[in-house]
């Protein structure tokens, strides 16, 4: 496989300036939202234990293990590339909701990058945006879910809306993925008075209320891991 010019050379280049996202910018967000979801496997789980089934963090841990060891075995060679090994290892490995929900996202958004920039080319953040958008809009035909049914949309999307603004704002890479980063966790802290509408948790219905969404959470997480991503790559 030709890793050309983007191969190990995130340290130092395109984080911060605008200039485009490399594919080791979307190999170190895969590998900062697995960490992260390594680290709070234990509280997406009691979350899940509260208005599910007590197997939110155990699923995405695994499920980001196993994208971790995909990429190893095969290199991504572009940004898009990565971003659909992710969604198709996720969308396998994961049971539960959470696995085709995210997979989807994830494979989309790689669609979404194939057919805004030439292939191995650098993704602008603009075209992050639109590609971030995108997985949103998978999630939400797949789940049939709408803002306000108390699932992960409800850090989605905003994450989504903020990050749109910030680019068209032209703020500068890093400020807009910790925008979006700041909508997603916001939004998920808005999932605690909800009533769920969606998935396992709606079988409970009023007794939902008073608990966050445990994939709006992991959802905060994952944005947050673009953020993180991007200070790791420009402060190298
Ligand atoms: P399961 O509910 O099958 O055990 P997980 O526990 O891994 O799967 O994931 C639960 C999370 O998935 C929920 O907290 C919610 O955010 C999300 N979810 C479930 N169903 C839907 C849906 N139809 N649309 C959007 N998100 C959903
Ligand atoms: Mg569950």
């Amino acid at each position: 496989m030709d890793a050309g010019p983007d191969g190990g050379t995130g340290a130092g280049s395109d984080g911060g300036s605008g200039g485009g996202l490399d594919t080791a910018f979307f190999v170190a967000w895969l590998e900062e939202a697995a960490g992260e979801i390594a680290r709070q496997r234990d509280r997406l789980t009691e979350l899940d234990a509260a208005i599910g089934d007590a197997d939110h963090g155990t699923n995405l841990d695994r499920g980001f293990s196993e994208v971790l060891r995909a990429l190893r075995e095969t290199p991504p060679a572009s940004p898009a590339q990565a971003l659909t090994t992710a969604g198709a290892t996720l969308i396998r490995r994961v049971g539960g909701a959470s696995g085709p929900l995210y997979g989807s996202a994830f494979r989309q958004m790689g669609k979404a990058l194939e057919m805004i920039g030439a292939p191995g080319a650098a993704v602008t953040p603009a075209a992050l945006a639109e590609a971030f958008g995108t997985g949103v809009v998978a999630v939400e035909r797949l789940g049939k879910a709408a803002a306000g049914d108390k699932t992960m949309i409800d850090a989605l999307a905003p994450a989504s809306r903020a990050l749109s603004k910030a680019v068209r704002d032209g703020l500068e890479t890093p400020q807009a993925l910790e925008r979006a980063a700041q909508a997603a966790a916001e939004g998920a802290r808005a999932t605690v008075p909800m009533t769920a509408r969606r998935g396992r948790a709606s079988y409970l219905g009023e007794r939902s209320v008073g608990h966050e969404d445990p994939g709006a959470a992991s959802a905060a997480l994952i944005v947050a891991a673009l953020a993180a991503a991007a200070s790791r790559t420009a402060a190298g």
